[in-house]
């Protein structure tokens, strides 16, 4: 899963004046979080299988990094310092990066702005140097006794540069930066074995199993481990992607947890981020966000990681197929993964209720027979009608589970995906029993009147009727919406239909979205309320119908539609 790190070391030499220029804009040592970043990379690239990271003063004061890498060999200890310099690409191949760094730059730009000492040995030569430079150039040199391996300490950061220091004076902010880059380079490589200290406390520690959700668990805690779901395995455009999400249980108020893996470094490539966003966006809860990780591997050859100074983008050749198939597996994952029921949080938003907990068993007739049967769908195992509970929740029995389903947010949704689908195909338009009545004040008659076209390629056909007056004649087929004979027939509020049309008076201009919003709003008023006693056959085809949609738990605001009471934890709850 991490980088190959190069089969054995490589000499450090000074790379040919041709190859240095073509390399992107020099490192930038920006904060303390860049100068661990850098180290870290270093020791991955030397095969590290343990990192330990110590700070103190927030970076400012000492960063630390020792590792048991490969070293470097005492000959090799100064060029390792000098820009430049570097043992990665050995045939000055930048087509074919496979390791975390190049540049050959990292060591001396921080040298330039930080004491800076570096004390390594290798496997071979037990006897170890260490060089100490300050101001960038070297003042000190010994031999000493070190493991295999690389210890690094900086010290003093920026203060030979007055404005860094100021621009870095936020100590939390720093701490936070670090914390963030240590976690995203310990999901990069879940086979290492990572310590971050601060001061004297041990704030991340990873064990280094190999396994992407272990490596999760210990970093985010152990809230994480019934959450995580999986994202692939697949194979497309040459990629092969996987990766781990977090179900809409548990979500993030930020961006900070996405994160995206591509050959084992950790990378922002804005395209695949912000369409991975909008896949989540509407499944989640307005202005949460999941815990994401999504590996990418790829031919080395299929992407450029020399685009951009702090080696945080790269360009994926086929960056917008892998995004689609990313997009897609993680909608699966979210749209059909029920909210689970937990005991815990605060049941505050229920409103008072009449009759509470009455299990409404309507005497409408129906076939005892077809009722009994069991509720097959896609989305769902098979389930077993219990009945409606509060006149607002669909009861049903699951083979390992109790489930209940939002009756509003469940027409909802169906009817949300029956208009979307009206709009990319032909819609078929019902003749309602009696036209709608629609009027609206003499300033908007000719805004109204722009819109019959674009409303008639969704299907709802209106005509002008007198001077401020519209009547509309036809709607899409929406399940529930129109008086009829099936069994769903006339459960919407038919009457919100008009004075939802009316909202596209407030549209201020057609950009993509609008049509988005009005479907949503659309659905969203016209769908079954709480507090409506349904039939049986009617809770039976919301819940057939919604088996059959894309989203299933998910309502078109990003609220749970279904909530799972496990057996399990009935078993728990009751002590059985
Ligand atoms: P780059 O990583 O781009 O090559 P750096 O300035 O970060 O440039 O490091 C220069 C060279 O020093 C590396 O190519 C590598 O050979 C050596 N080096 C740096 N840190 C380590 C380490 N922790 N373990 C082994 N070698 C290291
Ligand atoms: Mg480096």
């Amino acid at each position: 899963m991490a980088l190959q790190p190069a089969a054995q070391r490589r000499s450090i030499r000074l790379l040919p004046p041709a190859i240095a220029a073509r390399i992107a804009a020099g490192e930038v040592i920006e904060r303390p979080a860049s100068v661990v970043k850098e180290l870290v990379e270093n020791a991955l690239d030397a095969a590290a299988s343990q990192i330990r990271i110590q700070i103190r003063g927030a970076g400012l004061l000492e960063i630390r990094v020792t590792d048991n890498g490969y070293g470097i060999p005492a000959d090799e200890l100064p060029l390792a310092v000098q820009r430049h310099a570097t043992s990665k690409l050995p045939d000055d191949d930048l087509e074919r990066i496979q390791t975390l760094g190049f540049r050959g730059e990292a060591l001396p730009s921080i040298a330039a702005v930080a004491e800076l000492s570096i004390a390594s040995a290798t496997l071979e030569a037990p006897l170890g140097r260490r060089l100490t430079l300050g101001g960038g150039k070297i003042i000190a040199d010994e031999p000493i006794a070190h493991p295999p391996g690389t210890t690094v300490i900086v010290r003093r950061l920026f203060e030979n540069l007055p404005a860094r220091l100021a621009a870095t004076r936020n100590e939390r902010a720093e701490v936070a930066e670090i914390v963030r880059v240590v976690r995203r380079l310990a999901i990069a490589a879940p086979g290492v074995r990572f310590a971050l200290w601060l001061e004297d406390r041990l704030a991340l520690q990873t064990t280094g199993t190999g396994d992407l959700s272990t490596t999760l668990i210990e970093l985010y805690g152990p809230a994480l481990a019934d959450a995580l779901r999986p994202l692939g395995p697949l194979e497309v455009a040459g990629a092969h992607l996987s990766g781990l999400v977090s179900t809409p249980d548990l979500t993030r108020s930020n961006r900070n947890h996405l994160h995206v893996i591509v050959n084992g470094r950790w990378t922002q490539p804005r395209v695949l981020l912000t369409s991975l966003e909008a896949a989540y966006r509407p499944l989640l809860p307005r202005g949460r966000h999941p815990i994401l990780v999504l590996v990418i591997e790829v031919d080395p050859r299929a992407v450029d990681v020399n685009i951009h100074p702090a080696k945080l983008e790269v360009r994926l050749q086929a960056e917008r197929e892998i995004g689609l198939a990313a997009c897609e597996l993680l909608r699966g994952v979210l749209a059909r993964t029920p909210r689970r029921f937990a005991l815990t949080p605060p049941l505050q938003s229920l409103d008072p209720l009449h009759d509470t907990a009455a299990i409404n068993e309507p005497d409408t007739q129906y076939d005892e027979e077809l009722q009994q049967t069991e509720i097959l769908t896609p989305a769902f195992p098979p389930l077993r009608l219990l009945g409606q509970v509060q006149k607002r929740l669909i009861l049903l029995e699951g083979p390992d589970a109790l489930y209940l389903v939002d009756q509003h947010r469940a027409h909802e949704r169906i009817l949300y995906e029956q208009l979307r689908k009206a709009r990319t195909a032909q819609p078929e338009a019902v003749l309602l029993p009696e036209p709608i009545l629609i009027n609206v004040r003499l300033a908007e008659v000719e805004r109204f009147t722009s819109w019959l076209d674009r409303l008639a390629t969704l299907g709802f056909h209106c005509e002008p009727f007198g001077p401020r007056s519209f009547l509309l004649r036809a709607v899409p087929t929406l399940p529930g919406l129109v008086p009829g004979s099936d069994p769903l027939a006339g459960i919407g509020e038919l009457d919100e239909l008009a004075p939802s049309l009316l909202t596209l008076l407030d549209e201020p201009n057609l950009n993509e979205d609008w049509h988005d919003r009005f479907l949503v709003q659309l659905a969203c008023r016209t769908a079954v309320r709480r507090g409506r006693p349904l039939s049986r056959p009617a809770l039976r085809a919301l819940v057939e119908a919604l088996g059959q949609t894309s989203a299933p738990a998910v309502c078109p605001h990003g609220s749970p539609i279904v909530l799972r009471i496990e057996a399990h934890a009935l078993a728990s709850q009751f002590r059985w």
